[in-house]
């Protein structure tokens, strides 16, 4: 990275040092002497979630990375809550954000790669004119197509203001609660939940166990999920990005997940992208024999037993990924008319499933050998 810092984004700057000096440090303050009216909390919760959400289920999950399709009433929601969370238009946050994927740590490329550093990737990145900050359009000209998309782009910064300044003012007018209301529902919910969403490019990036690759530095952290509305399962979301989940299991706490799930529920969403099962199975497999290998490595001699037993599970494995491309293999030459039939596609479901079974209970056998080598 050129080593002359490029010049500052005063406008950016100026923001960011307001909003968290008014949300952080006077709103609580005011708080605690004053309190809040219900009226105030309302709004603030209101606004935490739907703002939340816009980004989660919206700008990220549907925009950036098409996990789904959405009826135009849901489109049009997660695009008027985008308004609150003043972290700019759907096409410009999903050009930066497709740039991160494919570039991912890339110092040159990656418009906040953590390789340069924590505070780069959390908000560093905003601060300065970067090159890596610049926002190439060609990456979302399928975007361009949805109307919606369009009109938030062309009023966003026009409707950010009005309504981020303008619905507090007018219920805090009308409930008796003005300054609590810009306070609560304005400062403090923006400034908490701009670095909860930022802690994705930091903290994400940073702490946590990397389950699925270790081909970049994205980690599945559930306390960071608990501040993302779901978003801290990063290591996942790197591997399988097309996948409209980022908690894989039922118990992960991911409400972009469930908001997703339940649209689909009552036709606002369709066409839920998941990863088949065994992609996922294999691609955990492979890291724990990477671990495990490492472990042995380290062992030495101690324990040639284990080594013949790894070499053994590890040619299981991968007579597993071969039966099960060629089963792949199979379905693309039955063709669509082939699984019309039932039979067949009964069949092809079977042998589906026993070989999941299969990476499942090597999954199970690798990590009590992981164990059993590290003791
Ligand atoms: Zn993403
Ligand atoms: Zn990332």
């Amino acid at each position: 990275m050129n080593p002359t810092k490029p010049p500052i984004v005063k406008s950016n700057l100026t923001f960011f040092i307001v909003i968290n000096i008014l949300g952080l440090i006077v709103a609580p303050i005011y708080g605690l002497i004053f309190g809040f009216s219900a009226a105030a909390w309302i709004l603030f919760a209101v606004l935490l979630v739907g703002s939340g959400m816009a980004i989660t289920a919206g700008y990220h999950r549907l925009w950036s990375h098409r996990t789904y399709q959405a009826a135009w009433p849901l489109r049009a929601a997660l695009a008027f809550f985008g308004f609150f969370s003043i972290q700019n238009s759907i096409l410009i946050w999903a050009a930066r954000h497709r740039v991160h994927h494919r570039h991912v740590d890339d110092e040159d490329k990656d418009p906040h790669s953590i390789k340069t550093g924590f505070w780069h990737a959390h908000m560093g990145w905003m601060v300065r004119d970067w090159p890596t900050s610049e926002v190439d359009f060609d990456q979302v000209k399928d975007l361009k197509r949805d109307p919606i998309v369009m009109w938030q782009h062309r009023h966003y910064w026009t409707m950010t203001w009005l309504l981020n300044l303008g619905l507090p003012v007018v219920l805090g007018l009308a409930f008796g609660d003005l300054l609590g209301m810009l306070l609560l529902a304005g400062a403090f919910r923006l400034a908490f939940s701009q670095h909860c969403t930022f802690f994705i490019n930091s903290l994400a990036h940073t702490w946590g166990k990397r389950s699925y690759s270790d081909e970049n530095t994205a980690r599945d952290n559930g306390v960071i999920a608990l501040l993302t509305w779901g978003e801290g399962y990063h290591n996942f979301h790197h591997a399988f990005q097309a996948d409209y989940r980022n908690g894989l299991r039922w118990w992960q706490f991911d409400p972009g997940k469930w908001l997703i799930a339940a649209c689909s529920w009552v036709g606002l969403a369709r066409e839920l992208k998941r990863t088949p099962k065994f992609k996922i199975q294999r691609a955990r497999l492979q890291m724990q024999f990477r671990q495990l290998r490492e472990r042995l490595e380290q062992a030495g001699d101690a324990a040639p037993t284990w080594r013949e037993t790894f070499d053994r599970e590890y040619q299981q494995f991968k007579d597993t990924v071969a039966l099960w491309q060629a089963v792949q293999a199979d379905r693309v030459q039955a063709g669509a008319d082939a699984l019309r039939d039932r039979w067949r596609r009964i069949e092809l479901r079977t042998r589906y499933k026993e070989l999941e079974f299969r990476l499942k209970m090597q999954a199970r056998r690798l990590a009590t050998l992981q164990q059993t080598v590290t003791a």
